[in-house]
């Protein structure tokens, strides 16, 4: 049975800290991507080390476009990282194409410990459908970038693309952990959040053999904008704090309810989730 810690031990001051990597795009609005993994990250008392692979053009109504960052840029950020400060746990949020995603996969084998932890955070697309992702780019994440990874962490819509299963009940939801388990992870954890006809917001995490049922009372919001990121961070968090997986994603479960129940409005579109609600306590 999973732990349900909902904190983590912080390294005195003058102590070197954990140390994580975000590896995502930026989101100029502030709500979701790099900006709400480093938040998340820091809010965790974590050392976070950033590669950026996109810089995109956004605000609370919607993304307007974005600028890919060079692969060879991509890849040295991760480089000099590994190389001198050192990744703990890592997770990847946007990654935008094929040619970054296969930069960032030989880097990582390269230059990373086969033992780091990294989490997947298949993201195509922003929470009102606009494209993060080129579509040409999903057999990348499929078969080169997930089977690298520790722990791969898709909403339902990136479920339906990644292995064409559409989630509508917990029978679909263990088929599809089955599916995405099949692409090579160790851990698959497919989200229940976007199952809006349920008053239950239910995770499961399968790794091959044992299914992990992680369930929350759904929050009538509609300001959750950097969800996903704020899961996968704290997850990633309680990771390079040497959690095994269950406990780690049971911890990121009431990490992200507790940052849900703190959303706020912004702009004129859909808020954030407030990755900063435990300065309230
Ligand atoms: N990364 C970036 C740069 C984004 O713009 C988004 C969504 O717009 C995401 C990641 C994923 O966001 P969410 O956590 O809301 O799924």
């Amino acid at each position: 049975m999973a732990e349900t810690t909902n904190s983590l031990p912080l390294t005195a001051p003058g102590q070197t800290p954990h140390r994580v990597m975000t590896i995502a795009g930026s989101d100029s609005g502030g709500s979701a991507g790099l900006q709400a993994d480093m938040r998340t990250f820091a809010m965790l008392g974590v050392h976070a080390s950033a590669a950026v692979t996109a810089v995109t053009v956004q605000n609370t109504m919607g993304v307007k476009a974005f600028h890919e960052i060079p692969v060879d840029i991509v890849a040295g950020q991760i480089s000099a990282v590994a190389s001198d400060i050192g990744i703990e746990a890592a997770k990847t949020g946007m990654l935008a194409s094929a040619a970054i995603i296969r930069a960032i996969v030989a880097t990582w084998v390269a230059e990373v410990d086969s033992t780091v932890p990294l989490v997947v955070d298949p993201v195509c697309a922003s929470n009102v459908g606009e494209p993060l992702l080129h579509a040409n780019a999903l057999d990348a994440v499929r078969y080169e970038l997930i089977p690298r990874a520790t722990l791969v962490t898709p909403n339902l819509d990136e479920v339906r693309l990644l292995v064409g299963i559409d989630v509508v009940d917990d029978a679909t939801q263990r088929d599809a952990a089955k599916a995405l388990h099949a692409l090579g992870p160790q851990w698959a954890l497919i989200k229940g959040g976007h199952l809006r006809t349920s008053r239950i917001s239910s995770d499961l995490l399968f790794d091959g053999s044992e299914f992990h049922q992680f369930a929350a009372a759904r929050v009538d919001t509609r300001h959750d904008h950097g969800a996903g990121d704020t899961l996968a961070a704290a997850i990633t968090a309680a990771l390079a704090h040497g959690r095994s997986v269950p406990d780690a994603v049971a911890f990121g479960k009431l990490w992200v309810t507790e940052c849900i129940r703190g959303a706020y409005p912004l702009g004129h579109g859909l808020g954030p989730v407030n990755g900063m609600v435990r300065l309230y306590r």
